[in-house]
């Protein structure tokens, strides 16, 4: 173990900040400290942010080819060093080599896509209806921008805000997740390798994000926050951003429905199944939270899914062997534990798993139950584990009220082959995403975002880039004669 502490990025420097103190990161394989990194105050956050106000108009006033190529060459590296970054994203977060390459596969397109964004920022120019006067619409960056991230995705959570963010000409401050800083780090020393000027990023871990949070958000220089993570936190911040009026942007919880219908290919709905719920041993916000599957083909959809579930090799995620990794700490083993446990006092039926596993390292055995009750913890909140539930359905209509049964509006998956059904659902799903036989949604090309109480705003996609853009209008007389 490197028990030196590992700087963060203020501005152009790497430093150990004003206070010099630092936090472990554990691997959650093992339970050991991988590495002490420096913990960032709101003193530091003030400085980081007095570093992005100082570059924001000369940031912003750089040609959108120079910043779209910082992101271009940020993918290049990314893939250039990409066992590097999968071997410390498995240690710290836990999850698999394989989902490691696939998180760097997903997040490097989000640079990419960004990339070819920056240089298509456009408005438009036109005639008022009473032929007087021109309406011209452009885009300006909103300024400032405080980029927050989950640990679950720890890559791909910062490239998915920050490459908009620079597309748009925004300069950043990204906080990462407590538990995952040196992917972060990482990625820092990444963009500024790839050419980002000094001043327009810093990187600020913290323990104590509640208050580096709250300094920059009392700060009215502060002008966007974009936030991926719980819906509890979001609701806070939601209320911490309208003292400064700031932009927002929530990616926040999800409670994923997986419709199974009579007509659906079970096969491939199985193959959907394992991937929507055991990614990153189910710790998603799109992960499918409740399997709905049609009456007549419950059993025999159950009975394929335990197979398969039940030869999910758990273990390490940097053991090329493994399929499954660990939860992210032992809180998360105990809420999995305390899940199984409600679900089956409320009657619920283990058909795999279903345990905790002995030893080191905190890992929870691939795990499903039918009979699940509509009351039991596991269908109301969040699972964030590889924990499977089924509850059956009598026709669609039935599925549709099930489905939408949720404060959340995150993800939907269905496997169906009757293409009106699937017009119906995509009418009638509350959800923003909506997967149709295929258990994997995710695509920088695409819209990400929920509606409920899923979030505000969407990231990706052709819209992603609005998030970090304000409007603007101006008005000109016609020119007489
Ligand atoms: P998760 O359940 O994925 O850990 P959280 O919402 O707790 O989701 O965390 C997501 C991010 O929000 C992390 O970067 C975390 O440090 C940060 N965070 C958690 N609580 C607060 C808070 N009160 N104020 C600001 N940031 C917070």
């Amino acid at each position: 173990v490197n028990r030196d502490v590992r700087p963060f990025l203020l501005g152009g420097d790497w430093t150990l900040g004003h206070k010099e103190k630092s936090f472990p990161v554990h691997d959650p394989a093992t339970g050991r400290i991988l590495a002490e990194v420096a913990d960032a105050s709101p003193v530091d956050a003030i400085r980081a942010l007095d570093e992005a106000v100082a570059t924001s108009s000369s940031w912003a006033a750089t040609a959108p080819r120079t910043r779209g190529e910082v992101l271009r060459r940020s993918w290049e590296l990314l893939e250039e060093r990409r066992d590097e970054f999968a071997g410390v994203m498995s240690r710290e977060m836990g999850k698999t080599l394989a989902e490691s390459h696939g998180e760097i596969t997903y997040g490097g397109e989000f640079l990419r896509w960004f990339a070819e964004e920056a240089v298509r920022v456009g408005g438009t120019y036109g005639l008022n209806p009473e032929g007087n006067g021109r309406i011209v619409v452009a885009h300006r960056p909103v300024g400032p921008a405080l980029l927050i991230t989950p640990w679950n995705f720890p890559l791909a959570m910062a490239t998915r805000k920050v490459a908009p963010a620079f597309a748009a000409g925004c300069t950043v401050i990204l906080k990462p997740a407590e538990a995952t800083p040196l992917t972060a780090l990482l990625f820092g020393q990444l963009l500024i390798d790839a050419g980002t000027p000094s001043g327009v990023l810093s990187v600020l871990p913290t323990i104590s994000a509640p208050e580096v949070v709250s300094a920059l958000l009392e700060d009215p220089r502060l002008r966007k926050l974009s936030f991926t993570g719980s819906t509890a936190v979001g609701r806070v911040l939601l209320a911490q951003s309208a003292r400064n009026i700031t932009r927002t942007s929530m990616e926040l919880g999800g409670n994923a429905p997986f419709l199974v219908f009579e007509d659906a290919d079970l096969d491939a709905a199985v193959d959907g199944a394992m991937i929507a719920k055991f990614r990153n041993s189910g710790q998603a916000c799109t992960a499918a939270n409740r399997f709905l599957v049609h009456e007549p083909v419950a059993e025999e959809f159950a009975r394929r899914f335990a197979a398969e579930v039940s030869s999910l090799r758990l273990g390490p995620g940097t053991d090329p062997a493994s399929d499954v990794g660990p939860l992210i700490d032992g809180r998360a083993v105990e809420r999995a534990t305390s899940l199984v446990a409600d679900a089956v006092a409320r009657g619920a039926r283990v058909l795999a798993g279903g345990q905790p596993s002995s030893g080191p390292g905190s890992f929870f055995s691939p795990t499903l139950l039918t009979d699940v009750p509509s009351n039991a913890r596991m269908v109301t909140e969040e699972i964030f584990a590889p924990l499977a539930g089924i509850a059956t359905f009598h026709d669609e209509q039935e599925a549709i009220r099930m489905a939408n049964a949720t404060e959340f509006g995150l993800a939907a998956y269905a496997y169906t082959r009757d293409l009106d059904r699937v017009q119906r659902l995509m009418d009638r799903l509350e959800a923003g995403m909506l997967g149709v036989n295929s258990g994997l949604i995710s695509n920088a090309a695409a819209p990400f975002g929920g509606i409920k109480h899923s979030g505000l705003g969407r990231e990706g996609g052709a819209l992603g880039i609005n998030e970090y853009l304000d409007v603007t209008y101006t008005h000109i007389p016609a020119p007489v004669g």
